[in-house]
């Protein structure tokens, strides 16, 4: 990426601002890193949720950036058997993600095209409705985390889940981590199930999602019940749908086409 004199200016701006200083500028000019620190950060929110503009994701790369993210963040085991594999954050083509639209006249671009997915966080999740341990729980901030100790393994959730946004280690995932694993946060162990938890441990620090801050502005978090984030200004400005809609689980990840 090219930057001249004034830009590297005012990101190093942007930096002593936020008490950055000491942070190398390479690491601030990463990709995605600029839009990451142009944004204020996150205070505490009510109803978190996630804006993602399907838009801005051109290539393949754009959707592996912000996958290799949040499994680099969370030690997330590559399994390479399809059937067992761990999928925090994914990509569907247009009929998996949105099959409640059976339009016939789609547009080509749109009918081949690729959505990134992720657990939607829903308002009514019928995993946490179905789970016999509370394993999965629903926070008051509206994050539907997991509690690994307390996973029994039984599958209901999975069964429960109409997006198939929970993965379940049949096997150590240890074995399948890549080096070098982030020591901040737990690897999982066999016979639990996983999925994606907004980043809670990152929001808690004022950070937004792994996904969100390397999707260079294409995936937007924040607080819905705040009139004035980020989140409600897209939806009040652009079009947007959320997946199967007809089954009234609510989800809070939104999408803009
Ligand atoms: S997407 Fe699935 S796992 Fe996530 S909250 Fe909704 S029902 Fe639960
Ligand atoms: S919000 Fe966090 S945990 Fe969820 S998919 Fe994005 S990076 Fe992964």
């Amino acid at each position: 990426m090219g930057i001249n004199r004034r830009e590297f200016l005012r990101i190093a701006g942007i930096a002593s601002l936020w008490g950055l200083g000491g942070q190398a500028a390479f690491e601030i000019l990463k990709p995605g890193a600029i839009e990451a620190q142009a944004r204020a950060p996150l205070s505490q929110g009510k109803k978190w949720s996630m804006v993602i503009d399907t838009r801005k994701f051109k290539t393949p790369e754009d959707f592996q950036r912000c996958i290799d993210a949040c499994n680099k963040t969370h030690n997330v085991p590559k399994v390479a058997n399809v059937r067992q594999e761990i999928k925090w954050i994914w990509t569907e083509k247009y009929e998996n993600a949105f099959p409640d639209d059976q339009n016939q006249f789609l547009p080509e671009s749109m009918a081949h095209k690729s959505f990134l997915v992720l657990c939607n966080h829903c308002t009514d999740p019928p995993c946490v409705r179905v789970c016999p341990t509370q394993a999965t729980f629903k926070r008051p901030d509206g994050i539907v985390m997991m509690d690994y100790h307390r996973c029994i393994g039984c599958r209901f959730c999975m069964a429960g889940c109409p997006y198939g946004a929970r993965s379940f280690n049949w096997r150590d995932p240890r074995k399948f981590l890549k080096e070098p694993t982030n020591p901040e946060y737990p690897t999982r162990s066999k016979g639990v199930v996983e999925k994606c938890n907004f980043c809670e441990e990152r929001i808690a620090k004022g950070l937004y999602p792994a996904c969100a801050e390397a999707s260079n502005g294409a995936m937007t978090f924040g607080d819905l019940d705040n009139p004035n984030s980020e989140v409600r200004k897209l939806l009040k400005e652009n079009y947007s749908i959320r997946r199967k809609p007809s089954l009234g689980t609510q989800p809070n990840v939104y999408f803009l086409v």
